[in-house]
């Protein structure tokens, strides 16, 4: 059974997903309408162009065979996977395997991706890959806006001089780049250390699988994040909107909400809970 979808607007960026541990975990992004992770396919992801993946586990992976096949069947151009160049390979022969009992060929680009490689997807749009710490290979996206206002010695200018300089060929435009969202699948503690730059994205979506004090180790040893890490780290976080995601099925999500409030008090205004609708 499928759950449904919760979803997450600020101004113009739309996110919309399912996430626990162990089940699924899938997020749509609008804009430019990609996904993060593929969970087991939900048919909602069917018409999306551009599938980054975070990891080989197969909560967030399984689908993709299904996702390509669907596509295939409502728009015969070409999709691109983006993933960990250490898992291409796997994953070119899972979709293989599929392609294979269905008698046919999915149009899909594979795109290995390391950490700092770009990749245009929209309109000024990019995603820039960056190392998580799981215990797959792992990788996290950020997603890069450019905008373009003017630069600031012609900002006192009549907007008519601005005109004519411009007509004469002068640049009078610079480019600045925002980090607009960053997205870190799972990972344990030591993103903190590895990405610092997730702390000034404006959203920052982060993984909180574990809550109670006696799986801390636990959250340790499997490469994912517990509550008391995000406490440790909550001045760092200048983030206009922190999400969270991935909470293990023994939680519920008013467990997380209360403790975000009880031991997050700063940030907790900023937290939202995406897990489900
Ligand atoms: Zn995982």
């Amino acid at each position: 059974m499928s759950r449904q979808p919760a979803t997450f607007r600020l101004g113009e960026l739309a996110i919309e997903g399912c996430s626990r541990a162990g089940e699924e975990t899938w997020f749509r992004v609008s804009p430019p309408g990609l996904a993060f992770d593929v969970g087991r396919g939900p048919l909602t992801l069917a018409g999306v162009r551009d599938l980054f993946v975070t990891h080989g586990h197969l909560d967030h992976v399984l689908g993709l065979p299904y996702l390509l096949s669907r596509r295939a069947l409502d728009h015969p151009w070409g999709r691109r996977v983006f993933c960990p160049a250490e898992i291409a390979d796997d994953l070119a022969a899972l979709v293989k395997v599929a392609e294979r009992l269905e008698r046919t060929q999915y149009p899909f680009t594979l795109c290995p991706l390391a950490p700092g490689d770009r990749v245009e997807v929209g309109r000024d749009l990019q995603v820039e890959a960056f190392a998580t710490d799981h215990v797959v290979p792992s990788l996290g996206y950020h997603l890069l806006r450019h905008r373009y206002r003017l630069r600031e010695e012609l900002r006192e200018l009549a907007p008519e001089e601005v005109v004519a300089r411009k007509r004469a060929g002068e640049a009078v435009e610079e480019r600045s780049e925002e980090r607009w969202l960053t997205f870190c699948g799972d990972t344990g503690p030591s993103i903190f250390t590895r990405e610092p730059a997730l702390f000034a994205s404006r959203v920052l979506m982060l993984e909180c699988t574990f809550l109670d004090p006696s799986h801390r180790e636990r959250a340790g040893r499997f490469g994912h994040l517990h509550l008391a890490d995000l406490a440790a780290v909550e001045e760092r976080f200048e983030n206009e909107a922190v999400i969270l995601y991935h909470l293990s099925r023994r939680h519920r999500p008013a467990d997380l909400r209360r403790q975000v409030d009880a031991l997050l008090p700063r940030l907790a205004p900023r937290v939202h809970v995406l897990l489900e609708g």
